[in-house]
């Protein structure tokens, strides 16, 4: 068994979560399996070790988890970007597509200095509207972003297709139909 098989076999798979039909993919369990999630870590950051990057943004929440780790590995800062209201300075907001309506996300306007290198970190990309709205608002105060990576990808609902018609190189470690 190779350890890839490993780390897709260390993700749990929830039927009917949160809604019937849908199979929820819980990476909870990769995040408890100490060697799945240094593995997993290493594979996102591997393409920019001994690169400058300056940032790395992570969208509420798990991509907290994973950002944190993705930054402290880069010796880059970290980047929160949270729903609507959570944030305590002034910040910059933009309203994203989720599978029914929208939503808005924020990010302080000085997270990020023109020209900075960001690498941008989620657990998932599905339809790719979360990601696409973090670049857009990272884009808007002037961020440099370098790549969008994530741990899974649901490829037949074609997020990692639109980050890449923006110019957004995508790394995912695992697919899932
Ligand atoms: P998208 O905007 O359609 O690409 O959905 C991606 C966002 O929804 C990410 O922030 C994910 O954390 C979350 N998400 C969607 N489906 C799942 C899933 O099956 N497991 C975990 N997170 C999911």
């Amino acid at each position: 068994m190779t350890f890839d098989h490993d780390l897709k076999a260390s993700v749990r798979t929830i039927p009917d979560y949160p809604k019937p039909g849908i199979m929820f993919r819980d990476i909870t369990t990769l995040l408890a399996d100490a060697r799945a999630f240094r593995r997993a870590v290493d594979e996102l950051v591997h393409p920019w070790a001994g690169n400058k990057i300056d940032k790395v943004a992570g969208m509420e929440a798990r991509g907290f988890i994973l950002g944190g780790a993705v930054a402290h590995q880069l010796s880059a800062g970290f980047v929160p970007i949270r729903k609507k209201g959570k944030l305590p300075h002034t910040t910059v907001r933009i309203a994203y597509s989720l599978e029914y309506g929208i939503d808005e996300m924020e990010m302080h306007v000085d997270a990020v200095a023109p020209g900075e290198r960001v690498i941008l970190v989620d657990d998932l990309i599905a339809t790719g509207g979360t990601a696409e709205g973090a670049v857009k608002l990272l884009r808007q105060i002037g961020a440099n972003v370098m790549a969008a990576c994530f741990i899974i990808d649901l490829p037949e609902l074609g997020g990692a297709a639109k980050l890449r018609a923006m110019d957004v190189p995508v790394r995912t470690l695992m697919t899932f139909e």
